[in-house]
């Protein structure tokens, strides 16, 4: 009996020994037994994470630490990754908006961190809207973009012109205010009015500013298909604004878009590669869905014939000498967006219009569907999916190792809700496009890394604790092109800036984000 008690005595002398020598590491949230992927790796890890206030202060087996945490998150089964970065939205219309900052559409799908401010249309001023999503509160974290449009309208209106050397000044030195501002670079819409009025030299004499200030140019590029200068020399000129103004070139939405362009996508990623070789640093981002979304009139419309606003185009339109070659224009438009039936209303206040497509519409009124864009347009604002690109283009372009997610998220188009699971579940999961590790890197890190956002996209001790678990059975998208609004499933957890955002699936009605700092 006393030999038993010595021995007992002794082991438990040396557990607590060894417990007594472990380091003690106190935190707010412990998660332990995930299947870890650090936004670097090519493998998954098993790893338990510490975070204390906004930060991961340990990631790591425990063997030799304690984590004393308030809150231990059990990840058995369920894949651990930081926080998706979305780098095209235009979530900028919920974040100003007290009742929709919660920002959910993207938060369900795992994202983080939004950039806003693209496709060269950003609120204006943005340190207005920098102050006004920080005292909202909003759901997740936002990185701004100065637009060029936005910029262009400033100093020039609407005109269909090339700047003058004086205009050229002004705008740079918005661009410079804007940077000033908070703006992490520069983006353009090339292919929309008023972008669509500057010339290369204008767009290279702003980017210069945003190189100045170490920052990024993002790009919808001029042409997207065949309507005006074609989709590679677009491309091209993309390449060229980053060679002369010496900053990275992020092209949005990559895509083949019309059957005049499809399958351009191999010789697209090659002189992207001879860029990225000369030294130029050219990435892109991609959302995986077959149809893009836009405005009616963006789609259809003749640049030329908008120019001034919607009123000029009606006054143009009622003008019996313009008309038929507006409606000739219009009509090859709609050809190459791939037929009236390819076109489907998915935003309008309209009733009578919503869900139908062009071919329909123009049924319904007796008309040809040249005809009808312009009933349509005639007293509303209308957006529509266009089903125009193929699927070899699309697996083609998310396999470049500088492919990113973005959702261009907007209202209407199922890709607000669903770009990262469904990604997840129809070409990593579904179709084997790409691997799991492939996906979670090219939505967390190199986003970060792209738009130069530091400290975030990875699992690593001293950076932000933007944590996301998910599970990898069910998370999936739900929206589609009939109900463009249901939530992703099968995110578990959401921690932004170190504190619960979703927790067992649920939105906790914490607004953790906050607008990102350059
Ligand atoms: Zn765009």
């Amino acid at each position: 009996m006393k030999l038993i008690n010595q021995r007992l005595f002794l082991l438990f002398s040396i557990i607590i020994l060894t417990v007594s020598c472990k380091k003690v590491i106190d935190a707010d949230i412990v998660i332990r037994n995930g299947t870890v992927y650090n936004g670097v790796s090519d493998v998954s890890l098993n790893a338990s994470i510490a975070i204390k206030k906004d930060k991961i202060i340990f990631i790591g087996n425990e063997d030799d630490i304690v984590i004393n945490a308030s809150k231990i998150i059990d990840a058995r089964g369920l894949i651990v990754s930081p926080g998706f970065i979305d780098p095209h939205t235009h979530a900028d219309r919920e974040l100003k908006d007290p009742g929709k900052s919660h920002n959910k559409p993207f938060l369900m799908q795992g994202i983080t961190t939004v950039a806003v401010g693209n496709d060269g249309d950003s609120f204006y001023p943005t340190e207005k809207y920098v102050k006004l999503y920080n005292s909202n509160r909003i759901g997740t974290n936002a990185v701004p973009l100065v637009g060029h449009g936005t910029i262009r309208e400033q100093v020039m209106g609407k005109s269909d012109r090339k700047a003058t050397a004086d205009e050229i000044l002004k705008m740079q030195a918005l661009v410079q205010q804007e940077m000033d501002a908070g703006a992490f670079g520069l983006s353009t819409g090339l292919f929309y009015s008023p972008g669509s009025y500057s010339n290369t030299k204008e767009v290279i004499a702003l980017a210069q500013i945003a190189a100045k200030n170490d920052g990024v140019y993002d790009t919808h590029l001029r042409d997207e298909s065949s309507y005006t200068v074609g989709l590679i020399p677009a491309i091209e000129e993309a390449i060229e604004i980053g060679r002369v103004a010496k900053l990275p070139i992020h092209i949005s939405h990559i895509k083949c878009l019309g059957v005049d362009v499809w399958n351009q996508s191999t010789e697209i990623i090659e002189s992207i590669e001879n860029a990225r070789k000369e030294g130029i640093d050219v990435t892109a981002n991609q959302y995986p869905y077959a149809a893009s979304a836009t405005g009616l009139k963006a789609a259809t419309v003749p640049r030329w014939a908008e120019s001034g606003g919607k009123d000029s185009l009606f006054i143009r339109y009622n003008n019996p000498k313009l008309k038929a070659q507006i409606l000739k224009e219009t009509k090859k438009n709609i050809i190459r967006r791939g037929g009236p039936d390819k076109l489907l209303i998915v935003k309008i206040d309209a009733p009578e219009f919503l869900g139908k497509n062009l071919l329909e519409i123009a049924a319904m009124l007796n008309i040809p569907p040249e005809q009808a864009v312009y009933e349509v347009l005639k007293d509303n604002y209308a957006r529509v999916a266009s089903f125009n690109m193929n699927a070899t283009d699309i697996s083609n372009f998310m396999k470049q190792s500088w492919t990113v997610t973005g959702s261009d998220g907007n209202t209407g188009h199922p890709r607000k809700y669903g770009t990262f699971p469904r990604k997840y579940h129809k070409y990593v999961k579904q179709e084997k496009v790409i691997d799991i590790a492939s996906f979670i890197n090219g939505s967390t890190s190199k986003t970060a890394e792209i738009l130069k956002i530091s400290n975030r996209g990875k699992l690593k001790e001293g950076y932000y604790a933007d944590v996301i678990i998910f599970n990898p059975e069910t998370f999936k998208d739900k929206a589609d092109y009939t109900d463009a609004f249901q939530f992703s499933e099968g995110l578990v957890y959401s921690i932004i800036n170190g504190k619960l955002s979703v927790e067992n699936g649920v939105f906790t009605n914490l607004l953790n984000g906050k607008v990102l700092k350059k």
